[in-house]
């Protein structure tokens, strides 16, 4: 059984984590005029996204573990 992590063993806040995630293919929408047009939903039709490996605490940017293991921590690995 894997340690549960419930805050962040280096500056103690239990904000939570992030990770970072590589989008592939986002659209980005523009209008003739230049302007921007609604992205809202432009990361729902990216094509495919990477998770990277770690994730980080929200306080202090500092690595909490893998995201994997954070993921599989939260139940929804997948
Ligand atoms: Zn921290």
């Amino acid at each position: 059984m894997v340690r549960k992590i419930t805050c962040c063993p280096h500056c103690g806040s239990e904000e939570g984590f992030f990770t970072r995630t590589d989008y592939i293919g986002v659209p980005y929408q523009h209008g003739y005029n230049g302007e921007e047009l609604d992205n809202g939903e432009m990361y729902d039709r990216a094509l495919e996204y990477h998770t990277r490996r770690y994730a980080y605490c929200i306080s202090c940017e500092r690595t909490i573990g893998t995201a994997r293991q954070m993921m599989k921590q939260l139940g929804n690995e997948r």
